[in-house]
This record gives structure tokens, sequence and C-alpha cells, in this order.
């Protein structure tokens, strides 16, 4: 499923956990979410450039989401899963 940013609209209307943003696995297709699920703040979702396609990091996280592991060889013909 991607992962998806949201983040408060309203600042001064927001708990902890939205105001910063908060990532909400979503199914494909599925119904965008509006509301912070623990203050009912109205929340809108982030292109989350930063973390999409950038940085190696990002790319790991694109890929665990997306079923994918990393394998770091370890020897002549061994690979050690790291997740
Ligand atoms: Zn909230």
């Amino acid at each position: 499923m991607p992962l998806h940013v949201y983040q408060a609209k309203e600042g001064g209307k927001s708990c902890s956990y939205c105001r910063d943003g908060f990532e909400q696995l979503e199914a494909l297709g599925g119904a965008p979410m509006l509301r912070c699920p623990r203050c009912g703040a109205a929340v809108e979702k982030q292109w989350a450039a930063a973390r999409v396609g950038r940085s190696e990091s990002g790319f790991d996280d694109r890929a665990r989401g997306a079923g994918f592991h990393k394998l770091k060889k370890t020897g002549a013909g061994e690979y050690e899963r790291q997740y």
C-alpha cells in the first residue's frame, strides 16, 4: 500500500500528532483521510517530495513499502537480509 503523508491544515487546531504531519498507509483507490484520527482536526495530503525518490533511504522506504527486501552481500554467494 502506498504511504501518504498528512498534515493539519491549520496548525492552531491540531495536536502534536498531526501538526508536523503523520504517515498513513492507504489502500489504492481508498478515500483520502480528511481528519486527524487523534484530534479530529482537518488534515490534507502532502506531496512529500523530500521523502520520495531523492535519497537512498527514501528509495529503501519505498522498496520496503512495496514488499521488497534489501539484500546485503556478505560473502561469496551469500546475502544477508537486512529487513
Ligand atoms: Zn491531530
